[in-house]
């Protein structure tokens, strides 16, 4: 029987562990947190399908129950080292020695505060996307006025394609969520306007196109090719923003009651540590290094050091759970050469 240490008990975290556990290995996570299912803990219901996250989390409480997995709450990994083909990882005053370690941290929102042109914790109800499912949660989305809002724009891009934060990649998955959002927010709130600012739309994936036609037919969501360069405070305590229509190359105006950031994912700080504890390289953009990107997805610069899930590329839930598995197996052909 192998041994596997795990960092990060979400989705990518869980679902690895258990593919590996059911092959026969003995399996620890090591999470930072007091619970498993990283960002399903935040956000309400899902792309394509409005299936609640909670449900995801069920499958995998359910799952990790079945199989006996050592879970470390609450805990950080604070030293690695490797003798020969067995690594030693230590939390707190706790050695595990594993065989593999799989690197699965997942990814943060980009800090939305460092597109200061666009107010987020300037003004009053400029909010991420993240806050925005925190309100789905909550049932409430009163404005700091106390009324629900009439006029919403949400904001793609912010953090991502953007030469200035340095992070050129797509997060991929924000323009779906803009999207399941905007349909979201106009069936809690049906009189409310809705604009989603873009530059490009790339609904990839099964079904998101539908979601997509459906917000435009059903929801009357308005998708305006733009950017919003300017947002300001009115006096009456809403918001102005400033836009050019890159399709007419027209500026534009708009007051508004709520304006949502779509940020971006950002690895650069959070995988920092972690790359540097186990000495394995990263991309510019702040995501894992795999060592080949079409045929070794997952497959680090150390031996015997993997990954899985966001920590390597922006990806959906489906794609997480589908590199977990691949990575899984990776994992079990290494394992079987030592
Ligand atoms: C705004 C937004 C909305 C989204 N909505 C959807 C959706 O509706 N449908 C969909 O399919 N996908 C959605 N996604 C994508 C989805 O969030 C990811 O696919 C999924 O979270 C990836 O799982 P993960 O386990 O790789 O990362 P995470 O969910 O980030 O989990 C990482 C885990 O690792 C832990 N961790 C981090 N660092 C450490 C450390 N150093 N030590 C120990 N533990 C650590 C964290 O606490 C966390 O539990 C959305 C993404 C964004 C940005
Ligand atoms: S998915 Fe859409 S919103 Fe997100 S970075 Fe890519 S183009 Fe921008």
């Amino acid at each position: 029987m192998k041994n596997i240490v795990i960092i990060g008990g979400g989705i990518a975290g869980v679902e690895t562990a258990c593919t590996l556990a059911e092959s026969g290995n003995r399996v620890t996570i090591i999470e930072r947190t007091g619970d498993i299912g990283g960002k399903l803990n935040r956000w309400y219901c899902l792309f394509p399908d409005f299936k609640k996250a909670d449900e995801i989390k069920k499958y995998l409480k359910e799952r990790i129950a079945k199989f006996d997995i050592e879970l470390k709450l609450n805990s950080e990994v604070d030293k690695a080292e490797r003798n020969g083909n067995q690594w030693y990882v230590y939390t707190g005053n706790v050695r595990y020695t594993a065989d593999a370690v799989v690197i699965a941290t997942g990814y943060e929102l980009f800090d939305a505060t460092r597109k200061e042109e666009l107010g987020y914790k300037i003004y009053d109800n400029v909010i991420t996307q993240g806050d925005l499912e925190d309100k789905f949660r909550a049932g409430d989305f009163k404005t700091t006025l106390g009324e629900n809002p009439k006029r919403v724009a949400i904001v793609h891009c912010v953090g991502s394609r953007d030469e200035k934060c340095h992070n050129l990649y797509c997060s991929k998955v924000c323009c779906v969520t803009g999207v399941k959002q905007a349909i979201e927010l106009s069936k809690f709130l049906p009189e409310t306007q809705i604009f989603c600012y873009y530059m490009d739309l790339r609904m990839y994936d099964k079904h998101f196109e539908e979601l997509y036609r459906t917000a435009q037919e059903h929801h009357n969501i308005q998708f305006i090719r733009g950017r919003v360069s300017e947002v300001s405070q009115t006096p009456d305590h809403r918001l102005a923003i400033k836009t050019e229509d890159t399709l007419s190359g027209r500026p534009m105006k708009m007051k508004l009651d709520m304006l949502v950031l779509l940020a971006g994912m950002d690895t650069k700080k959070h995988n920092k540590k972690v790359s540097e504890l186990f000495d394995v390289e990263r991309e510019e953009s702040g995501f894992l290094k795999s060592k080949d990107f079409h045929i070794g997805a997952g497959i680090l610069s150390q031996k015997g050091v993997f990954a899985a899930g966001c920590c390597i590329s922006p990806m959906s839930i489906k794609e997480t759970i589908e590199n977990a598995r691949s990575s899984a197996v990776q994992i079990n052909q290494y394992l079987k050469t030592l």
